[in-house]
């Protein structure tokens, strides 16, 4: 099997088999590009547990940008206070609903533009282009699609830049692929491709990895760290 039918087998058993596993926090939000923003800005560094009580709590107060402005600081930090370092994310809740209020209620539509905006990294602006708008320049890299796109052999294993690890996978991935990869590397890491114990005894595509770099398997009886 040449190496693109590789990578095709993959993304269509692990696409199968995401159908019954739980959804990513901000699957929620596709098509939705302020919420998109504020979750993806909020999951930085969040296990997505964490990241999904404190959506609901901030969207449950306000759900634009108008309604957001007139919340407290207090309101806003017990919202969010389930997210790491939420010090600094009220601050970044706060300047995203100016910035987007000024703009006319309408989310920048570049990764330049978002990343003018308080606490919005490349990541936060390609998963919010991804989410909120289908926008498919480049794929959302996170710790899952690093970690598994190295195991898999997709990406070199000394490559750490997220810009450059979506470089990397745009060269192997076909482009109707890319708005899909990172949800499906959430679902894929939460549930087989562990970070600390991959299951590679039991996982659906054992056959078709190097398992590049994996040191020890699964099972294993906690859960390991599971990250949007
Ligand atoms: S075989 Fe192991 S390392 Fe490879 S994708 Fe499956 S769980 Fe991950």
């Amino acid at each position: 099997m040449d190496d693109s039918a590789r990578i095709r087998e993959i993304y269509e058993r692990i696409s199968e088999a995401a159908k019954n596993w739980p959804p990513t926090t901000l699957s929620y939000y596709k098509g939705q590009p302020f919420k998109a923003l504020i979750a993806a800005m909020l999951s930085a560094q969040t296990r997505e547990e964490q990241t999904f009580l404190a959506m609901n709590n901030l969207f449950a107060l306000a759900d634009n940008p108008d309604d957001m402005l007139k919340l407290t600081d207090e309101q806003i930090t017990e919202a969010i206070r389930p997210v790491m370092y939420w010090e600094n994310k009220v601050k970044y809740v706060r300047d995203i609903a100016q910035r987007v209020a000024a703009n006319g209620g309408v989310v920048p539509q570049t990764v330049d533009e978002l990343m003018e905006y308080k606490g919005v990294g490349w990541k936060v602006a390609v998963l919010t282009l991804a989410v909120g708008y289908g926008r498919t320049e480049d794929i959302t890299v996170d710790v899952h699609v690093g970690r598994i796109g190295k195991r898999l052999g997709l990406v070199n294993p000394d490559t750490k830049q997220p810009p450059k690890i979506n470089e990397e996978l745009k060269q192997k991935l076909p482009r109707e692929y890319w708005p899909h990869w990172n949800g499906l590397m959430v679902q894929f890491g939460r549930e087989v491709c562990k970070p600390t114990y991959p299951q590679c005894a039991t996982c659906l595509v054992r056959d078709l990895c190097p398992q590049i770099g994996v040191v020890q398997t699964g099972p294993r009886s906690f859960k390991d760290a599971a990250y949007v």
